[in-house]
């Protein structure tokens, strides 16, 4: 190569790295600034957790165009009619679980996959199920090149849950339905817990934390949310 190419090369080389690591950057402190307001001060103080979520680069789960918002205390727009959650709503359903290390975690509606990277953080062994097909294939290649190719995705009506690979410790659905799904209350294990939001669609619900106690479940109400539908349909758009 001659000298005036190879200057040119280098030159763009260092821009292209620069422009890269300000924008890294900027992003690790939008996202500080997400778990101190947002989670913190809301208090979820659970440090594993927090951990997990000042690490999970939250602007690669969101569409392009919407990256400059990822770090917002909103929920947003994923396609296909879906959402990926508020951050604070991330924090407080993973908190409610008291997952730990190991746990064996299963997730109805991986959407984005966002929520599953946060609990891959904490060290769970992730199952998730996703209705629309092209979310979980989209959701397993990101969760892949993103360094998460533990987690596994599988495309279906979460409504049953996974019954191979159950009894769950921790069951987490981020969509909401009218009832609890009685396949999910069996793959619980007993002293596991599960958190959903109950209610009609696109509407107020409410968001319950179970607790499998000798096969009885003991409730307790987290608050008022509003989900996407468990959709009854598996789509293949
Ligand atoms: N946890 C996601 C957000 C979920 S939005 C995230 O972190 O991004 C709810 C998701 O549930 C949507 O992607 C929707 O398609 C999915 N869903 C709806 N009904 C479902 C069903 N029956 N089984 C599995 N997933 C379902």
């Amino acid at each position: 190569m001659n000298k005036k190419y190879l200057f040119t090369f280098l030159i763009v080389w260092i821009i292209f790295v620069l422009v890269f690591s300000a924008d890294a950057e900027q992003y690790d402190q939008e996202r500080q600034l997400m778990v101190e307001k947002q989670i913190k001060q809301r208090g979820v103080v659970d440090p594993q957790l927090l951990d997990a979520m000042l690490k999970v680069p939250r602007h690669l789960f969101v569409p392009e165009n919407l990256v400059s918002l990822a770090y917002n205390d909103t929920p947003l727009p994923i396609g296909y009619g879906q959402t990926i959650s508020q951050p604070y709503i991330v924090a407080l359903m993973t908190d409610s679980l008291k997952v730990e290390e190991g746990f064996k975690v299963l997730e109805i509606g991986t959407g984005s996959g966002y929520q599953a990277a946060v609990l891959a953080e904490i060290g769970c062994q992730v199952f998730t199920v996703e209705v629309i097909k092209i979310l979980a294939d989209t959701a397993q290649e990101r969760l892949k090149s993103l360094g998460y190719p533990e987690i596994n995705v599988r495309w279906g009506d979460g409504y049953f849950g996974w019954k191979e690979e159950a009894p769950f410790d921790s069951i987490i659905v981020t969509c909401a339905i009218d009832h609890v799904p009685p396949p999910l209350i069996e793959q619980l294990k007993e002293g596991g817990k599960m958190v959903i939001p109950v209610g009609p669609p696109y509407s107020l619900q409410t968001l319950w934390l179970f607790t499998k106690e000798k096969d009885q479940l003991t409730s307790e109400n987290l608050g008022g949310v509003i989900f996407v539908p468990l959709l009854r349909e598996v789509r293949e758009e």
